[in-house]
């Protein structure tokens, strides 16, 4: 099968490998639509944190298939079945699976980091990870499960009350569906902070009440940063109330530093928290909130293309003028 493949060396190749087989527990898996996001980039040009990718990677963390195999001892889900798959693998027994925070289980694994990804012919899953996808969902909206579920976690971190007044920073995918999912809190107002004009029109669409390409004087409750901006991220704590919450998503290169107002973090008790990843239960709402039809996210794919013309699909990502939502491989039908 062909497999797209990285070094972690800025090159990244569709490589002849063997099929993978599954084993006990496991299921074989035909993506039928790959994502390309910004942290393929990072672990394209060798800039993840380390500790979290493992080399040579398979791309494909965002992505959904279509069950065509059993390993030893799995009869669900069913041959043929539409499905995707929470991500990051927990063990299920260290301390932090037990308290459910899966996301931070101690031994990390996640498809198409640390285990091979879905921008391949045929990827091996294990099964009790896998989530069926309603007949009704799209195949544009299935493949956005995996930042769907990182935005769920976002917003699980960040607990907002109804009423609360809610700025997503950034005008990508992640933004796009934090503004989407935003409304389910009955916020009093939804703001993006974005970079491109031509993103307008597509955060409408995603709901907010209006699309800002500089900070204005409106205080936050809540701050979700998914722009990986550090000028956003040290504007942000003038930008929220006191008690205000900022909860950074976006990725700014491992390494990267950013100045802070320790000052008026203290005075206005700011919360500033990361949010990684995404658990087992932010993924199980996530696909409940697609499969019962409260997120249709279809209109989000604007870029597809063949997984032959990976390439493209890359300087689609980096280049296209706006507006531009999520690009896709197509791997089968
Ligand atoms: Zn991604
Ligand atoms: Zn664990």
């Amino acid at each position: 099968m062909k497999s797209l493949i990285t070094p972690g060396d800025k090159t990244v190749a569709l490589i002849e490998v063997a099929d993978p087989k599954p084993i006990a527990g496991e299921i074989l898996v035909a993506p039928i639509y790959a994502g390309v996001c910004a942290t393929d980039i990072e672990v394209i040009n060798g800039e993840l944190d380390p500790d979290f990718v493992v080399y040579p990677a398979t791309l494909g963390h965002e992505w959904c298939g279509r069950v065509v195999g059993h390993g030893p001892g799995v009869s669900e889900p069913a041959i043929g079945s539409r499905i995707v798959v929470t991500g990051l693998i927990p063990c299920k027994t260290c301390f932090e699976c037990l308290a459910g925070a899966t996301n931070r289980c101690l031994t990390y694994s996640e498809i198409g980091f640390t285990r091979p990804g879905a921008a391949a012919e045929l990827v091996t899953v294990p099964a009790f990870l896998a989530h069926v996808v309603a007949d009704s969902v799209s195949n544009e909206t299935a493949v956005l499960a995996e930042p769907t579920a990182v935005v769920t976690q976002a917003f699980t971190n960040a607990n907002p009350k109804p009423g609360a007044k809610i700025l997503i920073v950034g005008d990508g995918t992640i933004a796009m569906i934090a503004a989407s999912l935003a409304k389910t809190f009955q916020p009093s107002l939804v703001h993006m902070l974005g970079l491109k004009p031509g993103q307008a029109e597509m955060a409408k669409r995603a709901g907010v009440d209006a699309f800002l390409t500089e900070p204005t004087e409106q205080r936050y409750d809540i701050i979700i940063e998914a722009a990986g901006s550090m000028e956003r991220i040290t504007g942000a704590i003038k930008q929220l109330v006191r008690g205000g919450t900022l909860v950074l998503v976006g990725y700014t290169g491992f390494g990267n530093m950013t100045p802070i107002m320790v000052d008026s973090v203290i005075n206005g008790e700011i919360k500033i928290l990361g949010s990684f990843a995404s658990t087992v239960k932010a993924w199980a709402t996530a696909v409940e909130l697609m499969n019962s039809g409260k997120l249709d996210l279809s209109y989000l794919v604007t870029h597809k293309f063949p997984l032959a013309d990976f390439a493209k699909a890359i300087d689609a990502l980096k280049n296209a003028p706006a507006p531009r939502g999520k690009v896709a491989l197509v791997i089968s039908a």
